[in-house]
């Protein structure tokens, strides 16, 4: 089976082709960098429509020269899209491309849903059953774990997404976005300052420390202290409730997915809990962990298989695609 991908929730406009027999990821990317501020949904939708185009011929090409079969054949036997959650003015333009490749090229069509996409590329790469996995991206944050058909939401943030919240804070300070490894490069020389904590049962927040944090820059407290102490703080609710969720479900496997987890400062936290407890820690390599085709192409490979393919009158985004509202129909015989 081979699936060509295409990835578009929010910045990164993307292609891919998965080919199974070789388990070879080719993923062409093309990222949107705001001029100032933050991600901006128009011109971020508007970067979309621009690149991919561009993204899906150079994918497709690779497809055609890497295919052996009659050249009347298509050189991919599906078109996988993630059809949410993310930002609707990007995912609708996806979801065009997506439904006139799958006219043009005769073949079926997969919706992927994005956060589900970022577990599945983990427990891909690892080769593990029944893992838990931690969603650290920019507009979510959350645990999952596998039980009865759907990847059910053992946790999760009260109020934004843990790669947004530590872009705010970045934005405040005048960096340019994306914040996340600029706070991580700054914690190198800081040291610890008080900051909020908040983790309930297993949820968990940040917009109190998001609002210290700033308050801290403008009390005149070190930006490396202040980002060290983010580091810590924000990584050490997501391990703690990544541990309980370990603990909840007696699952010995973790996961990591979304943008954050190229952090090494989180990895290195979850790495020391998951050890201490037993269990085996993975994060998949950086080009699967911030938003990439790879991972689309990858689990819509595994749904095409398993006959999970949509009529055109069922492909509509869903910029709320939540991870438990999708049927999961691709485990087979799962331990759990
Ligand atoms: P989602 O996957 O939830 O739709 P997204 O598209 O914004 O969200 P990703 O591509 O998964 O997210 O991740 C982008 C986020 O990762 C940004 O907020 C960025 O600041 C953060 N990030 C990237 N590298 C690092 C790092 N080294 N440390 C911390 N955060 C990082």
């Amino acid at each position: 089976t081979r699936i060509l991908g295409i990835e578009g929730t929010a910045w990164a406009a993307s292609a891919a082709v998965y080919d199974c027999a070789t388990d070879e990821v080719v993923i062409e990317s093309d990222a949107y960098e705001p001029e100032s501020g933050g991600i901006h949904p128009r011109e971020a939708a508007e970067h979309m429509h621009e690149a991919i185009p561009r993204v899906v011929e150079t994918a497709l090409e690779h497809a055609r020269q890497t295919h052996d079969g009659p050249p009347t054949e298509p050189p991919v036997d599906a078109v996988a899209f993630s059809q949410g959650p993310g930002l609707g003015p990007c995912l609708r333009i996806v979801g065009t491309a997506a439904r006139a490749l799958s006219q043009a090229l005769e073949v079926p069509l997969v919706g992927v849903n994005h956060m589900v996409a970022h577990l599945e590329i983990g427990r891909h790469t690892a080769d593990f059953d029944s893992p838990v996995c931690l969603n650290a991206s920019g507009a979510n944050a959350h645990l999952l774990a596998y039980r009865n058909g759907r990847y059910r939401v053992l946790g999760e943030t009260m109020d934004t997404g843990v790669g947004n919240a530590i872009d705010k804070f970045t934005r405040h300070v005048g960096w340019s976005h994306p914040g996340g490894p600029k706070v991580e490069a700054a914690a190198k020389d800081g040291k610890y300052v008080d900051l909020p904590y908040v983790v309930k049962g297993m949820d968990f927040s940040f917009s109190g420390i998001m609002s210290a944090a700033k308050q801290a820059h403008d009390d005149g407290v070190p930006v490396e202290d202040i980002c060290f102490s983010l580091q810590e703080n924000i990584f050490g609710m997501l391990t703690e409730v990544a541990e309980r969720a370990l603990s909840l479900t007696g699952s010995d496997e973790l996961v990591l997915g979304g943008g954050v987890g190229q952090n090494a400062r989180l990895r290195e936290m979850l790495e020391t809990m998951c050890d201490q407890r037993g269990a085996d820690f993975h994060a998949p390599e950086p080009r699967f962990l911030g938003d990439n085709a790879g991972m689309i192409a990858v689990l819509g490979a595994k749904m095409y298989d398993a006959g999970d393919t949509l009529a055109l009158p069922e492909s509509r985004v869903n910029p709320n695609y939540r991870p438990d509202q999708v049927a999961v129909t691709w485990r087979g015989e799962s331990k759990r």
